[in-house]
């Protein structure tokens, strides 16, 4: 698997985006289902050509993704899936999955057969994220899951989450956590919308109430569930640096209602543009469009928002030099930090550029709302993924070598840790 995002240059961007039109000009046909058109572009590697290609990829840098996705919409084709199963859970199981679970999971979230949540927030346990305590008690080959999630992006529209409880209280609480892939459509799993300033409900609560998950779906090993959640915060702090997450991907899996329509009618009503997140080029393009951008005050602003995506796509490289030579572990960190840099600032900027219509949302507002949708998202991209306090601190002790902040109940058994939510560990639920 490539780690990173390689920012290619602009001879390999132009190759690859010549191939993909190629590609796309001897395969895309509107009148396949979507389910059919997914599976043949995940069987030619386009999914997530960043993977290597017995895994189901090309091979190519993380940044590849963006370009193959631009190119599949231009070319108006319907794009690859996207999703979390894309961005964490797939790249997680390959990473720490045994071959069997590899088998069993990876290939239908690249043929966009099934959908993902992330299941690891709790409402005392976000920031300090090895607090939780979602409880899961083994009973013989399957374990019996009892607490609550919340923020789960994406849940009502899930079939699988990648869930973390933890299953032993007697050790200190970075070592009695497990990552499993549980399936939602069971009766002890409950998932409620929360609605938010965007005016959606991407968000849930979940709640488990004896909820079952087989021993052949724990990932990694019992109390290994930190290490194994390193991985899928490091592909999702990787993923966000390279612009790939929250970008109005087609969402897969049958909930999401589109498998069995017609590709081109899917195409259609998925407009390329309809993203949360905006980019340099967006902004720069809306500048030129209006007129905007011999303004010294929109200038000065583009130069930020470029220096600041620009800071972001060294890193990756710089990241991707050091894993190759086996070391790079915190590049998300700062990756992470950048992005949320130039989605606030492009979100500012592209309002600001259109004045009093970029406060106006849908059909009625100037390039169809989407700078005023990317503005109430924006604040978001500072919490996500770990908030930009939290990448700062793990750059301070990891990167710079700085004191580690106290956490004087680290080496203590968790059970004896006082929280201000004990009930969870006498009745099993967290809610
Ligand atoms: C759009 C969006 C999507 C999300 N999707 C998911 C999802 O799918 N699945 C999921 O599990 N979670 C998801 N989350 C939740 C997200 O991971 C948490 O919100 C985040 O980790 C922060 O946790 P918290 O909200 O509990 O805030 P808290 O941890 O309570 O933090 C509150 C404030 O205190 C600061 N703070 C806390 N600890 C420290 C410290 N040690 N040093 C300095 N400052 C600190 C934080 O930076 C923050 O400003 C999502 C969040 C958003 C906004």
């Amino acid at each position: 698997m490539s780690e990173d995002d390689s920012g290619s240059g602009p001879r390999e961007h132009a190759a690859l985006w010549d191939e993909v039109t190629g590609w796309l000009r001897d395969h895309w046909d509107p009148d396949l289902t979507v389910d059919a058109w997914w599976k043949e572009v995940a069987g030619a590697g386009w999914t997530a050509p960043h993977l290597a290609p017995d895994q189901g990829g090309r091979g190519l840098p993380r940044r590849a993704q963006v370009v193959v996705r631009a190119a599949f919409a231009k070319h108006g084709a319907l794009l690859p899936p996207g999703g979390l199963g894309l961005l964490m859970a797939a790249p997680t199981i390959l990473t720490q999955g045994t071959p069997d679970q590899i088998e069993r999971f990876v290939p239908p979230i690249l043929e966009g057969q099934v959908n993902w949540c992330q299941l690891f927030s709790e409402p005392g346990a976000g920031s300090d994220l090895a607090g939780l305590t979602t409880r899961a008690t083994r009973d013989g080959d399957r374990w019996i899951i009892n607490g609550q999630k919340v923020w789960s992006s994406m849940a009502m529209t899930s079939d699988h989450g990648m869930l973390l409880a933890r299953t032993d209280f007697d050790v200190p609480k970075h070592k009695g956590i497990s990552w499993f892939a549980l399936r939602l459509d069971q009766p002890g799993v409950t998932i409620r919308p929360l609605r938010e300033m965007t005016g959606e409900a991407v968000f849930n609560e979940v709640f488990f109430d004896d909820a079952v998950v087989d021993d052949a779906d724990l990932i990694g090993g019992a109390g290994n569930g930190w290490l194994v959640t390193q991985t899928t915060l490091h592909f999702e702090r990787t993923g966000i640096g390279a612009g790939g997450a929250h970008a109005g991907f087609p969402e897969p899996g049958p909930k999401g209602g589109m498998l069995g329509r017609r590709a081109g009618d899917a195409a259609r009503d998925v407009p390329p543009n309809q993203k949360l997140t905006l980019s340099f080029e967006d902004v720069v393009d809306l500048a030129k469009r209006t007129g905007r951008a011999a303004d010294p005050h929109v200038r000065q602003d583009l130069a930020r928002l470029y220096a600041f995506a620009e800071t972001g796509r060294w890193n990756a490289l710089r990241g991707r030099a050091e894993a190759a030579r086996g070391g790079g572990q915190n590049v998300g960190s700062i990756g992470k930090l950048c992005q949320t840099r130039v989605v606030k600032l492009a979100a500012r900027l592209g309002t600001s550029i259109l004045g009093g219509e970029g406060m106006l949302a849908g059909a009625d507002g100037r390039d169809d709302g989407v700078f005023a949708e990317a503005m109430v998202f924006s604040p978001a991209s500072g919490i996500y993924g770990g908030t930009d306090e939290i990448q700062r601190n793990i750059v301070a002790e990891r990167s710079l070598g700085l004191p580690r902040e106290p956490a004087p109940d680290r080496d203590r058994p968790y059970g004896e840790v006082l929280r201000s939510r004990p009930s969870s560990l006498d009745g099993g639920s967290a809610g």
